[in-house]
């Protein structure tokens, strides 16, 4: 397994496989990884996987964790190693942003898609992550691309990047990988404390709950959304962001919900902001 550090010998790379006939497969990622990661590189057996890991400053807000994100490149390569990927892009900053992260002059936006839930909570984070993947897919020039379902307005975003721009890459989701008692595996899992992490699992169970609900006939999105506040309100430390139901497409709010709709949440627990989604059945 290589790791690249500049734009000029991922090409270089790249190149070589392409050449060989390979595809090429991309995974983009902000390191400190962990299974849902693995399993995002092992959806594609066939293609030479890119893994990028780049925690991308764009995307982060003034107040948000951008300095204490978990950066661990020598555990990160590691994981990659055993899950069989070919290549590993870690980019320096000035590679990502050739003028500088403080004065970019070229953004990419997606602003339908983007505009409710996390943008409006989280302002210039879409901006900053379409214009980092759109970097990475002229880097990397992949054929595939591994996105997981648990950040899933960015999957969605994403996917009307790939279509407006007219990229010629296969978007793949990925299920949620969970821990055994349910919550979604997230590198900002490692900040909760103890009590925290055994109180995050709540987040899964009322996800759940409001899908017994949905099975059971109920279709008012205002009464799931009453049951998802009223369980998560109970949890000691627990503060929702918010709780919606929302077409899978274009993340609008539904008047009706119907199968393939899907529930999204995001809470803080102390000072983690966890998110989790479920896409009705
Ligand atoms: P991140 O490093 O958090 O930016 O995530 C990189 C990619 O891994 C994104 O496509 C995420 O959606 C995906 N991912 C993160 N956690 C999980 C998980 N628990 N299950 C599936 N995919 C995940």
């Amino acid at each position: 397994m290589q790791v690249i550090r500049t734009f000029g010998e991922m090409q270089a790379a790249v190149n070589a496989r392409k050449r060989a006939g390979q595809t090429i497969a991309l995974v983009p990622t902000m390191g400190a990884l962990h299974d849902g990661h693995a399993t995002l590189m092992r959806q594609t057996p066939a293609a030479a996987v890119v893994v990028s890991i780049y925690v991308n400053p764009t995307q982060f807000g003034p107040t948000e964790d951008f300095t204490k994100y978990p950066r661990t490149l020598d555990a990160d390569c590691a994981l990659c190693e055993q899950a069989g990927v070919a290549l590993v892009f870690a980019p320096t900053d000035a590679e990502m942003y050739p003028n500088g992260v403080a004065a970019v002059s070229t953004w990419v936006d997606e602003v339908q898609v983007a505009r409710r839930l996390e943008g409006e909570r989280r302002p210039g984070h879409f901006r900053g992550v379409c214009t980092v993947v759109a970097k990475l897919f002229n880097i990397v020039r992949p054929d595939l691309a591994v996105f997981g379902q648990k950040d899933f307005q960015q999957l969605k975003v994403i996917q009307r990047l790939v279509r407006d721009l007219r990229y010629p890459i296969t978007i793949i989701p990925v299920p949620t990988v969970r821990a055994a008692d349910g919550l979604a595996l997230s590198s900002r899992n490692r900040y909760l404390t103890h009590a925290e992490r055994a109180h995050a699992p709540s987040l899964w169970q009322a996800l759940t709950a409001a899908r017994d609900l949905f099975l059971a006939g109920e279709r008012d999105p205002a009464r799931l959304q009453a049951g998802l506040r009223a369980t998560l309100a109970a949890v000691p430390g627990l503060r929702l962001d918010y709780a919606a139901i929302a077409e899978a497409e274009t993340l609008e709010p539904v008047r009706v919900v119907q199968a393939g709709n899907v529930i999204l949440l995001a809470a803080y627990l102390g000072q983690t902001r966890l998110i989790d989604n479920l896409l009705l059945p």
